[in-house]
């Protein structure tokens, strides 16, 4: 039986770049929105066009540059905005409208439930007569009544919401309750088999992922998430961890997903570039030291070597796939008898794998004689 899927939607771009100090320029959204696609991810949540106009413009660059992914915007549930959003993604090759109903309406301080719903099924309907790819979200879902999320699930997939997605707003839930609250939703929306089930994890606990892969468990088959878990507050789910939870413990998850391991640290570094936030060293999966350590723990080859290559393009050092692979022999062989490969090291270990490609010398043999 082939294993089910798991589609990687990434927010960096969004939910990521919202947060205060992330910020990116429009080219630098576009060159990570490449980067993205090169990475694989499913899609790619370019922006919220309502917001500015700068924000509308880069969704709509992203759009009409980036092929692969499904490129999505984010818009509140009113009709401007879905209108507005359409306007920035409709030249995507697949484009995606994901509308919300912001906490208000569900915490029903504004509208009443039965008007809250109609307006989301409104405007569900609305954004599916732009596209057949529509994504609602009930913001703050996980503290809401579950019952009425249901409902709400059901209404909006009868008008063609092609995805569900239980945002944790605040990040206040526990894994077993994300869990339970995919079982709860699975049983109770009649219509369910229909849509794709998302979930969207703030760390405010620490749990983001392990609430996104408890949520995996019991059924959802969409994880937003961003590089290097940024985000408002303590951030989203991290995709490289979700990634390689998944990867490494695939015989725990068994499922599948489409992220390309060796592209995981090079959009790291892209981001840390770009915000000048650098992740801290001992950070999973691309922390300098889960990059300069043992291999012992099972991290797959393709991303240490993505690893190495990312660092040395950091350090001026462009190798050939073929001194790459030359060069990887001696950074592993190295990473053997020292415990923290410096940046020296690897311009020696460069050197030496250019050398090696060339048939001059050994790799390791040069690095340790
Ligand atoms: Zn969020």
């Amino acid at each position: 039986m082939m294993a089910d899927y798991i589609k990687i939607l990434d927010t960096t771009l969004r939910d990521g770049e919202e947060a205060p100090g992330f910020g990116l320029t429009t080219p630098q959204k576009v060159e990570m929105a490449h980067q993205l696609a090169r990475l694989g991810v499913d899609a790619i949540e370019a922006g919220f066009p309502a917001v500015s106009s700068d924000n509308f413009e880069a969704v709509q660059r992203i759009a009409r540059e980036v092929q692969g992914p499904v490129i999505t915007g984010l818009a509140r549930a009113v009709a401007a905005d879905i209108d507005q959003c359409w306007e920035a993604i409709q030249d995507a090759e697949r484009p995606r409208i994901h509308t919300f109903l912001p906490t208000a309406d569900m915490h029903l301080e504004g509208l009443p439930r039965e008007q809250a719903k109609a307006r989301a099924v409104a405007m569900v309907a609305r954004a599916r007569s732009y596209t057949s790819d529509v994504e609602f979200s009930p913001m703050d879902a996980t503290r809401s009544d579950w019952q009425y999320v249901a409902e709400v699930f059901e209404s909006v997939i009868d008008v063609g919401a092609t995805t569900v997605n239980i945002p944790d707003t605040l990040g206040f839930a526990q894994p077993e309750e994300m869990a339970a609250m995919v079982s709860y939703l699975r049983e109770h929306v009649a219509n369910i088999d229909r849509a794709t089930i998302s979930v969207h994890c703030h760390n405010d606990l620490g749990v983001a992922v392990a609430n996104s892969l408890a949520a995996i468990s019991t059924g959802a088959r969409q994880v937003e998430c961003c590089i290097n878990g940024i985000g408002e507050r303590a951030g989203n789910a991290a995709l490289e961890e979700v990634v390689m939870a998944l990867t490494v413990r695939r015989d725990h998850h068994h499922v599948e997903h489409g992220v390309q391991l060796e592209q995981l640290v090079p959009t790291s570094s892209l981001l840390q570039q770009f915000t000048g936030i650098l992740v801290q060293p001992n950070k999973a999966v691309v922390g300098v030291n889960a990059f300069g350590n043992d291999t012992g723990l099972g991290m797959p080859q393709d991303v240490l070597k993505g690893a190495l290559r990312a660092r040395l393009e950091q350090l001026g050092l462009l190798l050939s796939q073929d001194e790459l692979n030359h060069a990887f022999t001696g950074f592993k062989r190295l990473s053997d008898y020292k415990s923290e490969v410096t940046d020296a090291d690897l311009v020696q270990i460069a050197n030496n794998g250019r050398r090696a490609a060339d048939g001059v010398f050994d790799a390791i043999g040069h690095v340790y004689r």
